[in-house]
């Protein structure tokens, strides 16, 4: 907003040619912090938008529809350029999976860059339901996984208008929740890496990005970012590998005004897509509630078709979107 403010006093300058009027002028703007709004209603209207579409599991039609909506989301914000990623992925067990990986890049000539992701797909099972039958269906998926889209998108809203030099790209990646079920016969230590298969695939077949040039100078990923009274803690893999990432936005954070929901203590350890980023050289590290005071893990919902809109808490929505534009404001 101040960029703006001060590109047109400057323009009006030239216009008059009153030298002496435009210097003092544009001084006084000097100074102004820049601003990036962030609307927590609107971030909750975007979680109803991707769970209007139904499940997002990849090889549906609804997982389809909603991507096409997030690709023309992204151009409608002010992304400078949108790339689809699409790719065939093989799940745990066997399937083939049609993804695509969303990315909207705003200045994408900086060579200053900061990656913001989170995952758009939706889990097919709801494995932490103790009711066999309701294990088998899909969930909602609300705070996991449309709530992390949500606060991006709504940050990308007012990019623009913010004037942020650096160069910003918001990542949205397909199946990251498609990975073994807990209770399933074939689950072993490689378990893990049936999760996150699109952030994978995007490493591998977009080597540019961990290369010398596109490399963010570090990332931030959120997921399930909307739960009712979450805390986030500094997730142990963040925290082992990109610490000064997670104290940056950690005092970001306390600089919105919430350092009462990012707690300076340690969180257990997560399989998430900033692992994959850590492993090809990005600092990355994960916003996410991991050590809920009731579960000591994840929130209730997770995993359950509680995950509606119903678990939706808008004040968790504007701490971590508050949070996320702090960081990116600050120089
Ligand atoms: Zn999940």
């Amino acid at each position: 907003m101040n960029a703006i403010i001060a590109g047109l006093l400057c323009g009006c300058a030239g216009k008059s040619g009153n030298a002496v009027v435009a210097t003092e002028t544009v001084s006084e703007q000097l100074p102004a912090a820049k601003v990036l709004p962030f609307n927590a209603d609107s971030a909750y209207c975007l979680i109803e938008r991707q769970l209007d579409f139904g499940y997002r599991v990849p090889g549906t039609e609804s997982h389809d529809r909603c991507g096409e909506w997030l690709a023309a989301e992204l151009a409608a914000r002010g992304a400078d350029t949108v790339i689809v990623q699409r790719g065939e992925v093989t799940a745990w067990n066997g399937d083939r999976l049609p993804i695509a990986n969303i990315m909207g890049r705003w200045n994408p000539e900086a060579a200053d860059r900061v990656l913001l992701l989170a995952h758009w797909d939706s889990r097919p099972w709801a494995d932490r339901e103790t009711d066999a039958v309701k294990c088998d269906q899909p969930i909602p998926g609300a705070n996991d996984g449309a709530s992390g889209v949500a606060v991006l998108l709504e940050l990308a809203r007012n990019l623009k208008a913010a004037g942020i030099e650096k160069g910003i790209d918001i990542l949205l990646v397909d199946a990251e929740d498609y990975g073994t079920p807990e209770h399933a016969s074939v689950w072993s230590e490689e378990s893990e890496d049936t999760w996150c298969l699109g952030t994978q695939y995007w490493l591998e077949n977009m080597p540019e990005f961990k290369g010398r040039t596109g490399k963010p100078a570090f990332a931030i990923l959120l997921d399930m970012v909307g739960g009712y009274n979450a805390k986030f803690h500094r997730e142990y893999f963040s925290n082992r590998l990109a610490s000064k990432v997670v104290d940056k936005v950690w005092s970001a954070a306390a600089q919105a005004g919430h350092g009462d929901r990012f707690v300076n203590a340690d969180g257990s350890p997560v399989t998430d897509d900033h692992v994959y980023l850590l492993k090809a050289g990005i600092p990355a590290i994960d916003i996410i509630e991991c050590n809920n005071a009731e579960t000591g893990t994840f929130n209730p919902t997770w995993h359950t078709h509680a995950d509606g809109i119903g678990a939706i808490d808008r004040a968790t929505l504007g701490a971590v979107g508050e949070t996320v534009a702090q960081v990116l404001v600050n120089p």
